[in-house]
């Protein structure tokens, strides 16, 4: 076997770029290929990994990634949250090999549907203040507490800046609740699963027409090549509440996304591998259909009054191979103090 049939190449751009409803799409792709040097033709993206002949001689094997999931932080001022999330930072900034980024998956701060002004500012400046402490480019996904007054108990109405998703897209979203990037080779969508409900204030698990268009339209300049992970507060799918509750358990509104089936026939020709949420603040893996759903847990396990279930307060850690992953439920030591 000739050397140059064992080159490896690796087309990639770091850090993650990002796109949203008005960027135009960009290609990465992370590739190996078992061809002669002479046919590479992609320019700069292409950058020969020559110590990879090494490490890998057999050309099989490319290098993988690790990225975090943090979901579900309801940051506030008591029992410890702030102190609790540093110390789930530095547990994630310890990780060795070090991740390449980190996503928060939702209710990054414990409520804003229905407190008042002070108390909503308070909460996102400790979030702020908590967050900067990472050592990693992170992504954050909406949460249902991340929306300010969408509740019948609201404290903030309509006609106030801060009302709805104002914060979180002007501070964490870049100006967008939706949005997606790729990262070698893998696509990364983080959706708004936080839908308004019909003739109410209150929220309901659900993906809006605009977002569904934009969604389709992400999925179709991705292909159905890509390895794709999505991110999402509420979940597609639970078992859950018939564990807890009864197998004829009816869900309400707010624990699931509602049009589920519908986006379930949008995603299927794609190639998505890995569904993330929170919100349940429980640990669940469902395989169906070709596609791993995973709920986290919780950073702040049951809203830091301890275990759920007997499961510690963690955070999810995940690997991608070149088309498959890994995961791990990782927990950071932290107790629960007395309420
Ligand atoms: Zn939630």
């Amino acid at each position: 076997m000739d050397i140059s049939d064992m080159i490896h190449v690796v087309i990639q751009l770091d850090p993650p770029t990002q796109r949203n409803g008005q960027s135009p799409m960009r290609i990465k792709r992370r590739e190996l290929f078992r061809q002669s040097a002479s046919s590479i033709t992609a320019g700069g993206f292409l950058h020969l990994v020559s110590d990879h002949l090494q490490a890998n001689p057999l050309g099989n094997t490319p290098p993988a990634f690790r990225f975090v999931h943090l979901t579900d932080m309801h940051v506030q001022p008591e029992l410890g949250a702030v102190e609790g999330f540093k110390q789930c930072i530095a547990a994630v900034n310890k990780l060795s090999p070090k991740p390449d980024f980190v996503i928060t998956g939702g209710d990054l701060i414990m409520d804003a549907l229905a407190v008042d002004k002070p108390r909503l500012n308070l909460q996102w400046q400790l979030f702020d203040d908590s967050i900067k402490t990472i050592e990693m480019p992170v992504f954050h996904t909406i949460g249902n507490h991340d929306v300010t007054g969408w509740s019948k108990q609201q404290h903030i109405s309509s006609g106030d800046p801060a009302y709805g998703k104002a914060i979180f897209s002007d501070r964490y979203g870049q100006g967008q609740t939706y949005r997606s990037f790729d990262h070698r080779g893998w696509h990364f969508i983080l959706l708004d699963s936080i839908g308004q409900a019909p003739n109410s204030p209150d929220y309901i698990g659900w993906i809006d027409d605009r977002q569904k268009d934009w969604l389709k339209n992400d999925l179709a300049t991705t292909g159905t090549l890509k390895p794709i992970v999505i991110v999402t507060h509420i979940p597609f799918l639970s078992t859950w509440n018939q564990v807890v509750d009864s197998p004829q358990k009816t869900l309400a509104g707010s624990s699931l996304i509602g049009n589920g089936f519908e986006l379930r026939k949008i995603l299927e020709p794609y190639r998505v591998k890995l569904i993330l949420s929170g919100h349940g603040h429980v640990r669940e893996r469902i395989d169906v259909n070709h596609i791993t759903h995973i709920q986290s847990g919780a950073v702040s396990g049951m809203w830091w009054k301890g275990p759920v279930f007997g499961d510690a307060e963690a955070f999810g850690l995940v690997t991608c191979h070149a088309d498959s992953f890994d995961y791990r439920y990782e927990t950071f030591g932290w107790k629960a103090r007395k309420v």
